[in-house]
């Protein structure tokens, strides 16, 4: 393991390699040290998830912590219940989300079903490395397993959309579950609104995906096929932990993530008659312009979901998410929510039309993504020596660097994990996006070697 084990989303590793039962048990009894004496675990359906639970259960007993197993369901699931209690102290989930089925990942739950701070994290992996004293035999925990969970959830989705309005528009869907979370709520939860769903990768089975469980358009070929030969007025997919959504129109096309939270921005903002919407510094300018355009207000913060939650949560937004299909209401929780994002887009269009419609109404953008190396070392200085080349450019340090032009913006973000830097630019025009990019690549690498 790196310098920090917690990385954007919780410990994430190779399991039986670094992600293994000693760090699962070492995990459990700082878990229970920080987050306090009643905990709620669930895992993904991969190959090595139950043995790890299984030594994290045991680690976090060990320090006299009662455990609340909730089986295999999403990530918001596990979240949902521990709030919707208010009598647990936090709650662990075991995925790596998107990563490769080789991968495994713990990610901490904080007592209010948000995730856990950055603070608390730090707090947790400090207790991990000094390690925690067991308790004595008679203070060992229990460990109870409910079966409710993912029904519990599924019911609050259906309170929080207009359920008769979309069971009355007979839509007919097809859900890729990704061999992962999915399968334990969302194809009831269309059978429950009264959707025609053509299933795919339905098997909780990860051993041997049909499909790699980050939601691209690369990896989503079949589903993009499939509601082109059913004639299925949505495609719908999940990541591994189903607390991320995309969406497909009927016509077989991948809707980007940041033109899924215009949309659904727009809708939300719309219904609501005004309201703030949250997005990272990293998200396109759609957002803001089609939001803007029914009286909303855009708010951006760094990048990471729950940075975006908690702003929303501090500036009584509507709505808020990330482009790569991270969707999160305020209405229902603060944090991502798949089957809630996929529960709000059939209201959506039911109630404002087709997608393919509504992507057709929206400005358009280009965005170019590149990515350049950068040692530690240097990442800090490198966007000052930038910053002081643009003079005249508008500049936001939300994260990293971000220089606002008339016509678009380029942002310079380094990575955590990795010696990196991402360079973002984007641009009404496609062709300004490109040069820009290109330029701003040039600039960062000879601004790196004038600084070597
Ligand atoms: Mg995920």
């Amino acid at each position: 393991m790196g310098s920090r084990m917690f990385g954007t989303n919780g410990v994430r590793g190779v399991a039986n390699e670094d992600m293994c039962c000693e760090l699962a048990l070492g995990m459990g009894r700082a878990v229970g040290a920080i987050l306090g004496r009643r905990i709620a675990v669930a895992s993904d359906p991969r190959t090595s998830s139950q043995m790890l639970k299984g030594a994290l259960c045991a680690g976090l007993m060990s320090v006299g912590v009662d455990v609340v197993d909730l089986g295999m369901i999403p990530t918001p699931a596990l979240q949902h219940y521990i709030r919707v209690r208010g009598d647990l102290d936090g709650g662990v989930m075991i995925t790596a989300s998107h990563n490769p089925p080789e991968f495994n990942g713990i990610k901490c739950v904080a007592g209010d079903g948000t995730e856990c701070t950055k603070e608390q994290e730090d707090a947790i992996e400090a207790a991990y490395r000094t390690g925690v004293p067991t308790v004595g035999w008679h203070g060992i925990g229990t460990l109870t397993t409910e079966d409710g969970a993912a029904d519990e959830y599924i019911e609050s989705v259906i309170a929080g959309v207009d359920a008769d309005a979309i069971r009355s528009a007979n839509l007919k869907v097809v859900l890729d579950c990704a061999n992962g979370c999915a399968c334990a709520t969302s194809p009831a939860l269309l059978e429950r609104l009264g959707v025609s769903a053509v299933v795919i990768n339905g098997e909780p089975d990860m051993r041997d995906p049909a499909h790699l469980s980050e939601p691209t358009e690369d990896n989503l070929g079949e589903l993009l096929e499939e509601v082109r030969n059913t004639g299925a007025d949505l495609g719908i997919a999940h990541d591994g932990d189903a607390d991320r959504c995309v969406f497909v129109t009927s016509d077989g096309r991948y809707v980007p993530g940041d033109l899924a939270l215009a949309i659904l921005g727009r809708y939300l903002v719309s219904r609501n008659g005004g309201g703030k919407v949250v997005i990272t510094v990293a998200t396109s300018m759609v957002v803001e312009d089609t939001v803007g355009a029914v009286g909303g207000e855009t708010v951006y913060t760094a990048v990471g979901s729950p940075i975006v939650a908690r702003e929303m949560a501090a500036d009584g937004a509507v709505f808020g998410g990330e482009e790569n299909g991270g969707l999160i209401f305020a209405s229902h929780q603060f944090c991502r929510d798949g089957a809630m994002g996929l529960a709000s887009m059939l209201e959506c269009v039911v109630r404002a039309g087709p997608l393919s419609e509504q992507l057709s109404e929206l400005p358009s953008y280009t965005t170019v993504k590149k990515a350049v190396k950068c040692p530690e070392e240097f990442k800090d200085r490198i966007t000052e020596e930038i910053a002081s080349n643009h003079p005249d450019a508008k500049v936001d340090r939300t994260d990293g660097l971000k220089l606002l032009f008339d016509d678009g913006w380029v942002l310079l973000r380094p990575s955590g994990t990795e010696p990196k830097y991402r360079i973002y630019s984007e641009s009404r025009d496609a062709n300004a996006a490109e040069k820009r990019s290109s330029e701003f690549v040039d600039e960062f690498e000879k601004t790196l070697g004038k600084l070597r």
